[in-house]
Order: C-alpha cells, then sequence, then structure tokens
C-alpha cells in the first residue's frame, strides 16, 4: 500500500458509523477482531456496484455512498437480521477529495443510521467499483429464508413499486425525475425495521432488488410453490395504474422493498405493523400449489408480461 492510499483510508474511512464494545479492533490492521454476541446467527451478505453497470459514473457521491451501503442493508432487512458491521471494498480511478469526501459522507450517515461500524476494507486502482460486505444478527435458527412459503400464504409487499425504474427512465432519456421519485432510486431506504419485525411472523421474505417477477418466482422456486398476483393491488404510482403500466412495478427492480409471505391468519396484524412503521405494506395475491407467477388482471384474465418489459424495462 502506498502512503497515499494509506492517507485516504485513515483521513476517509477510519471512523465511520457507530462503534462498539464488539468492534475490538477496527480499522488498522491485518484484520478487525470482533466479538459476536453468544447464542446468536452471523448473516453475511457482499454487493459490488460497478459503475457503468449499475450507477453513473458521474452520479453524485454522496448518494452512491449511501447506495452502496443501501444495497446491502436490504439484504439483512430481507433475513430480518439487525446490522453490526460492514467492510469496503474501494476500486478508484483517481484520488478526488471532493468525490472520497462526499462518498464517506453518504455511507457514513446510512452507517450511523444503521448503528453499524465500517470495520475494514480494501482501496486499490483501476476501473470504478464499489464491494460493500455486511454482517448482521439474528437471534438463532431466526432468520427469514426465500424458502419457507405455504400453500395458501398471502403474498405482501412494502412501500410502492417501480418508482426506481420510472426515476432511472426518465434519467436514460435525458429528463429530470422529481426529488422524491429520483431519491427512489439514488438513496433507497433498506426497510430493516420491518423485517425485523417479520420475524415469526413471516414464512418467506426477499427483497425487491431484480423486480417483483424475479424475485417473487425466487420464493416461488425455493418453496417449490406458484405466486398469482392481483394486478390492481400492485402498489406503484397512480399515473402507472391509471396506464395499467404494469412492466415498472413488475419488472423495474432497483426498488429495496420487501416482498413477504404471511400465513392468511395473520392478516389482520398487517395495518397496525404497517402504521407503528409508517410504511405502506400491501397484500397483493397469494401462494398456491404449482410453479411460477402469474398475474390477474381486474376481470380475472391472466397477464402476459412481456419479457422486454421486465427484462430491460430501460429499453421497453
Ligand atoms: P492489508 O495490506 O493488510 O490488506 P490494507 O493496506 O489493504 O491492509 O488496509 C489497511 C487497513 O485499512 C486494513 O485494516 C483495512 O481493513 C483498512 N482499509 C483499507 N481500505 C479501506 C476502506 N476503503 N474502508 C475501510 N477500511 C479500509
Ligand atoms: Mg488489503
Amino acid at each position: 500500500m502506498t502512503a497515499s492510499e494509506f492517507d485516504i483510508i485513515a483521513r476517509y474511512f477510519s471512523h465511520l458509523g457507530v462503534r462498539g464494545a464488539d468492534v475490538l479492533l477496527g480499522v488498522g490492521d491485518d484484520c478487525a477482531l470482533l466479538r459476536p454476541p453468544l447464542g446468536m446467527d452471523l448473516a453475511l451478505t457482499v454487493d459490488t456496484l460497478v459503475a457503468g453497470q449499475h450507477f453513473f459514473a458521474d452520479v453524485d457521491p454522496e448518494a452512491l455512498g449511501h447506495k452502496c451501503l443501501a444495497v446491502s442493508l436490504s439484504d439483512l432487512a430481507a433475513m430480518g437480521a439487525t446490522p453490526a458491521w460492514a467492510s469496503l471494498a474501494l476500486t478508484l480511478t483517481e484520488v478526488d477529495a471532493d468525490w472520497l469526501a462526499g462518498f464517506a459522507r453518504g455511507f457514513g450517515r446510512l452507517a450511523e443510521k444503521a448503528g453499524i461500524a465500517l470495520v475494514g476494507g480494501d482501496t486499490t486502482r483501476g476501473p470504478l467499483s464499489i464491494s460493500v460486505q455486511l454482517q448482521g444478527l439474528l437471534p438463532t435458527g431466526q432468520g427469514l429464508r426465500r424458502s419457507g412459503a405455504q400453500a395458501g400464504d398471502l403474498i405482501c409487499v412494502s412501500g410502492q413499486l417501480g418508482d426506481a425504474a420510472l426515476a432511472l427512465a426518465q434519467l436514460q432519456q435525458g429528463q429530470t425525475p422529481e426529488p422524491e421519485l429520483r431519491a427512489r432510486l439514488e438513496r433507497p431506504s433498506p426497510r430493516l425495521a420491518l423485517g425485523q419485525r417479520l420475524l415469526g411472523l413471516a414464512h418467506a421474505c426477499i427483497d425487491i432488488s431484480d423486480g417483483l417477477l424475479a424475485d417473487l418466482g425466487h420464493i416461488c422456486s425455493a418453496s417449490a410453490l406458484a405466486a398469482e398476483i392481483q394486478l390492481t393491488d400492485l402498489p406503484c404510482l397512480p399515473e402507472l395504474k391509471a396506464k395499467a403500466d404494469w412492466s415498472l412495478p413488475l419488472g423495474g427492480g432497483d426498488d429495496y422493498e420487501l416482498c413477504f409471505t404471511l400465513p392468511a391468519e395473520s392478516a389482520d396484524r398487517l395495518p397496525r405493523l404497517a402504521a407503528e412503521l409508517d410504511l405502506p405494506l400491501s397484500i397483493i395475491g397469494r401462494m398456491l400449489p404449482g410453479e411460477g407467477v402469474s398475474c390477474r388482471l381486474a376481470d380475472g384474465r391472466l397477464y402476459q408480461p412481456s419479457r422486454k418489459g421486465f427484462d430491460h424495462f430501460a429499453d421497453s
């Protein structure tokens, strides 16, 4: 490591987040030393964001710092885990002090909000890319898996679907999305509190990062069941609903909402949970015997999503 790399780490990345007594040793040695509490399971996830592939290289660095952490926090949320520690592997084309300060600010603020410490990482030179590895804690044996859905379960989603994809489509067409919509793409809010409240309540859970059809499809295959959703029940922007344009809410991706299945007898707990979390929770369908996801229109007919619509929403 060169002196300048050492300076970058010391200056921008040595004190991010909230460091508790569980961090015996943070940034600065060959490894971090962490002390997991007795009787908890460890949840571990890593995600890489590559410039040009997952984000525009000229995106606001503060938003990017937020998003690269939010994406991994969303994976912990989907398991019901409480975030604990982060590490960050950064590949940079150049050392740009303003960019680094903005990136570290976005990352650090969300790390503080999530109550985690950045305990280590790696810094190298090359095409801009960012990997965040996160560890979280779960009560023994309770992690929410994709495989636990049961026939008859209600399918539920948090928040509003398709917002991030709509913002992306507008940016790609040279338009400026409304700030609130743009924030849904660039500064997603991982649904950590929801995931933790679903422990012992939901049968299966996944975060919607690749679009509802794809991600609910993973619950179906992992649980060996089919899913049927009612399109008119999808929570999405009124203008999409009015046009019956389902391609973004079904296939957009980058939403970072949770999709979970609930035993039907627990349905009456949803409204209170939504009120307590100040987060819309919608029932959109049911798990059934069989395989695959099918979508019903208001008149009961089956809707065939176009492949193009959900594989390459930006081109549709
Ligand atoms: P090593 O050569 O032993 O892998 P490095 O020179 O890569 O060590 O890193 C020195 C220290 O700085 C390590 O504790 C490492 O975890 C930390 N570190 C390096 N890059 C980052 C980063 N981007 N964010 C946080 N910590 C980092
Ligand atoms: Mg290293």
